[in-house]
């Protein structure tokens, strides 16, 4: 009788660990990583990063990543994430040419 509990078990965990778990985990990877930030500073201050001890900010913006020199900026970036994209797009456009 104790092992037939035991086998039970068992079942029971390996039928969990199928493969819905894994495709969760991917979806959420992709969420992490969007197109790279292309300025070396500040989208909202211009301020370069790691400055006056200041942590930057990194966060993923409708698949775009975003750094901000500081978690302030964010409020900023937040009235206004269009203009600030439109920054970044710009910026994006000019690493580009500049790379031929
Ligand atoms: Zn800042």
């Amino acid at each position: 009788m104790k092992m037939l509990k035991i086998v039970t078990i068992v079942v029971l965990i390996a039928g969990g660990a199928a493969a819905p778990g894994s495709a969760v985990a991917a979806d959420a990877k992709n969420e992490k990583s969007g197109k790279p930030y292309p300025l070396k500073t500040c989208v909202v201050s211009g301020e370069a990063f790691g400055t006056g001890g200041m942590k930057t900010y990194v966060f993923i913006h409708e698949g775009q990543e975003v750094k901000l020199c500081c978690k302030s900026c964010l409020k900023d970036f937040r009235k206004n994430p269009a203009k600030y994209l439109k920054k970044i797009k710009a910026a994006e456009a000019e690493a580009k040419v500049g790379k031929k």
